[in-house]
């Protein structure tokens, strides 16, 4: 930690970023580190090459996110700066041109994925706590506490939130709560943030859940549910706000493994998969080349439907079986 605090006290210049596909730990910690740094005298630009989900907008009301895919040449027109990485877990998730990592003067990587590489030339990584946004909140505690403002304690509980199912996964413990806590004397209205995450679906994402509930299957403790492209259509739903249907089969009776097929374009699953007790579905998203955490990970398998049904499906009850055995 000391190293890490150190050189964000030292430098001057900071371009921020986090993974591509963002969800709330992403965007509440790369808001937050970028908010943070300027509130400290630094000079930080915010890069993710992405688009952002509706529900996550309110923490960019008065906040810019760049695209270094959308400038020319990806050219970012600093001399010297460091590049911190937020919530990502290996370089090629990172949502930026790959010029920009290269040319950066040290890559900072703050995380808590336990699949993470270290890529970075300072790596910070604690896979025990239950959020990117829970290890930053300790870090900036650490530069300097009183900075912490209302935006930044958003933000930060914001991330919180999303990445443990609003306070619901294992990963949660006492510090978690500490951590909640602390952010809202900083002024995180955990209301307000409840409501725009978790309060405010619209009726095409309700059509959604209704098309995709359809799909919903449960095999020897593993359940499934698949989502199209065509019921995209249907319900009039964009891709990147689809995030929310990710926990439907885990969160029901008898399934210990919970997987979302999603599929992101012909032929191409995004795959999400998710346990409650102790299975660790990382090492079922490592054997399709993902990675993730130990009760969420995530994954990308090309091939026919069917196929991927079936080894989603073979690979999940090996796992089941070796974590859980027969009981
Ligand atoms: P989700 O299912 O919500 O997309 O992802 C769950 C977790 O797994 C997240 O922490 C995410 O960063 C990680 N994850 C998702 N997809 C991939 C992937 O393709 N590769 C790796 N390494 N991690 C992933
Ligand atoms: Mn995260």
């Amino acid at each position: 930690m000391q190293e890490l605090v150190e050189r964000i006290r030292q430098k001057k210049n900071f371009v921020v970023t986090s993974h591509v596909n963002p969800d709330g730990d992403n965007i509440g910690s790369s808001v937050a580190m970028t908010r943070y740094l300027r509130s400290i005298g630094k000079d930080a630009v915010h890069i993710l090459d992405d688009d952002i989900p509706e529900n996550l907008k309110f923490l960019l009301s008065d906040h810019e996110i760049l695209r270094s895919d959308r400038m020319q040449d990806n050219k970012l027109g600093l001399d010297s700066y460091d590049l911190i990485v937020v919530d990502c877990s290996v370089e090629n998730r990172i949502a930026i041109a790959p010029n920009i990592i290269e040319e950066a003067d040290c890559v900072l990587n703050i995380d808590h994925h336990m699949s993470n590489t270290n890529f970075g030339d300072i790596n910070f990584i604690l896979p025990e706590v239950s959020s990117t946004c829970e290890v930053l909140t300790g870090v900036l505690r650490n530069i300097d506490e009183d900075a912490i403002g209302e935006s930044v304690a958003t933000a930060l509980y914001t991330g919180i939130s999303t990445d443990t199912g609003n306070f619901l996964f294992p990963a949660v413990n006492e510090k978690t709560f500490q951590t909640a806590a602390f952010l809202t004397t900083k002024g995180a209205d955990r209301v307000t943030i409840a409501n725009e995450l978790y309060r405010n679906e619209s009726l095409e994402s309700r059509k959604l859940t209704r098309l995709v509930l359809e799909t919903f299957q449960i095999e020897n403790r593993v359940g499934m549910i698949v989502m199209t492209q065509a019921m995209l259509e249907e319900s009039g739903v964009d891709y990147k706000d689809t995030d929310f249907i990710a926990n439907i089969p885990i969160d029901t009776k008898g399934v210990s493994v919970g997987i979302l097929i999603k599929e992101r374009a012909e032929g191409e699953y995004k795959i999400s998969v998710r346990s409650k007790e102790r299975v660790d579905v990382c090492e079922i998203a490592k054997k399709f080349d993902g990675g993730g955490h130990y009760h969420a990970s995530g994954c990308t398998i090309c091939g026919e439907i069917s196929e991927v049904i079936e080894q989603l499906q073979k690979v999940s009850e090996e796992q089941i079986l070796k974590d859980l055995g027969n009981g």
